[in-house]
């Protein structure tokens, strides 16, 4: 299928979109199956790992590493096999042309097989001190940090299975969890929330919302400011961790119309597989995993990728 685009400069075998864990494994996988990959960056380089601090999960580093150094050192060993770099955003994506078409705010790609990791973003609230503080003391992810508030008060912001779920995970740790719903019923399933509701280290604050966080780099969270829905009446809730759970939106509305899509947007990768409807368009990371989330789950994903891309382009001979 070599076309005339084939040849030009800006043809690539294979180009990686997104930097988090998945692309980053899925460049070293293909890059040192000698495909010369172009990885392109995203608005968030890094991504998601890159607003924590200490990760301590990921195998292989027995004292943690920071989440921002786990991308630098990932992105090296990738750069070292010969992945390109990018640091770019991808404006649109035409999968089903022959070859495909990448156009970034700079330039535009051709490629024959494409990796998709653009990762998903966590809703936030809206807070000016929720980004100051992510990392210290804000958290949208409890498996990743709910073990550094050992014995200490925590809140959690939604009242879906995520909220619930990160509460129950937290109350191994909390001496005491605060789930903070805006509404008097909850919309996690009935299993969920009957967990939630006979948890003794979980209450629930209803019709609440978070006006403010209190805190600093330095020391972290201290409180919040909490508004009732129904009345208006200010409390304060003095807390050390305020995990944000109110949902995540997959970054997939760039191939919206030509990938299948779940009803929350993440990509339908075929079962046991990276391999989307699209041939050539592989899929890893969390734009695909509402499930799993973790910075292991999407680097295994994005091996995957690499592998599937690997033989899908050695199947056609190029
Ligand atoms: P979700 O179901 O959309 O729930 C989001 C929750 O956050 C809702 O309670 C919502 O309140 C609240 N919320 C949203 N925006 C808010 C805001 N700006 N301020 C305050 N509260 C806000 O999201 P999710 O819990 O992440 O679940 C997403 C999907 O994954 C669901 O289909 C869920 O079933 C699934 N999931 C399943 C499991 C499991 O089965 N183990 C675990 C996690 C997720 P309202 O209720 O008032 O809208």
């Amino acid at each position: 299928m070599n076309s005339k685009d084939s040849n030009s400069s800006n043809h690539r075998k294979v180009i990686i979109i997104g930097s988090g864990p998945a692309g980053l494994t899925a460049a070293v996988y293909t890059a040192r199956a000698n495909l010369s990959p172009l990885l392109i960056h995203g608005p968030l380089p890094g991504g998601q790992l890159t607003t924590t601090t200490d990760v301590e999960n990921f195998p292989g580093f027995p004292e943690g590493i920071m989440g921002p150094d786990l991308m630098q050192v990932m992105e090296k060993q990738a750069v070292r096999f010969g992945t390109e770099v990018l640091v770019d955003t991808v404006t649109s994506a035409d999968l089903n042309a022959i070859p495909k078409v990448i156009k970034t705010s700079k330039a535009t790609y051709t490629t024959d097989a494409v990796i998709i990791a653009t990762g998903a973003t966590p809703k936030l609230l809206g807070l000016a001190e929720e980004w100051e503080l992510m990392g210290y003391g804000v958290s949208t992810c409890a498996t990743c940090d709910g073990a550094f508030f050992r014995d200490k008060v925590i809140a959690v912001a939604g009242g879906g299975d995520s909220a619930c779920e990160e509460a129950n995970f937290l109350t191994r740790f909390g001496s005491k969890v605060y789930m903070i719903h805006r509404r008097d019923q909850l919309r996690a399933s009935k299993i969920m929330q009957d967990r939630v509701i006979s948890n003794p280290k979980i209450e629930i604050l209803w019709n609440k919302v978070i006006t403010s966080i209190q805190g600093t780099k330095k020391d972290g969270v201290s409180s919040l400011a909490l508004e009732d829905t129904k009345d208006g009446t200010p409390s304060k809730l003095e807390c050390s961790a305020l995990f944000v759970a109110i949902g995540h939106t997959p970054n997939s509305q760039l191939f919206a119309g030509q990938l299948d899509l779940d009803p929350n947007g993440y990509i339908v990768p075929k079962p046991n597989s990276t391999k989307t409807n699209i041939e050539g368009v592989f899929a890893c990371g969390d734009v695909q995993d509402h499930v799993f989330r973790q910075a292991v789950t999407a680097a295994g994903t994005g091996c995957m990728a690499a592998i599937e891309a690997e033989r899908w382009l050695e199947s056609r001979n190029q």
